[in-house]
């Protein structure tokens, strides 16, 4: 499947669509997921049009997972978190909905239960609050 450069995440990049930011250098950029399954839910994406892991530039990769360690170290500060969970998703079949590379960042401990992905829209106001969060921390 070629990349498709209406979805959602291209539209944020090219700044045609808003995002609670955290995060952006010249290579990535990472977001609140608005539909969290946790508190805290944070997106890490390469700026390259990729559409998943299989098509990733290793070189653009390697700056990506770079981010996603330096974004999970302020998620677990922020949201005070004992574990974090790094999900990635490629292809439909494994539930990809966006098909731009992207690694979601959860906080997670004992007897926080994640809800289901991509479901329920959170509050604005709450998702700002935690994207100054993290920001401070990072
Ligand atoms: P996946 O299903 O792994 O492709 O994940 C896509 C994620 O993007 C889901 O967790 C969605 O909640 C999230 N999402 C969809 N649209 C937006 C948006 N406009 N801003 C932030 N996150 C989004």
């Amino acid at each position: 499947m070629a990349y498709d450069d209406q979805n959602i995440f291209a539209k944020i990049l090219r700044g045609e669509a808003s995002a609670f930011k955290v995060y952006e250098d010249e290579f990535s950029l990472a977001f609140m997921d608005v539909m969290p399954q946790v508190d805290g839910h944070t997106l890490v994406i390469p700026k390259d049009a990729t559409e998943s892991l299989h098509q990733a530039d290793p070189g653009i990769l390697a700056r990506t997972i770079v981010n996603v360690q330096k974004v999970a170290d302020a998620v677990k500060e922020a949201f005070d978190s004992p574990g974090i969970m790094i999900a990635q998703l490629n292809g439909q079949a494994a539930g990809q909905t966006v098909f731009h590379l992207h690694f979601h960042v959860l906080p997670r401990k004992d007897g926080l239960d994640a809800s289901m992905h991509a479901r329920e829209m959170a509050d604005f106001a709450v998702l700002e609050d935690h994207a100054a969060r993290i920001r401070a921390v990072i």
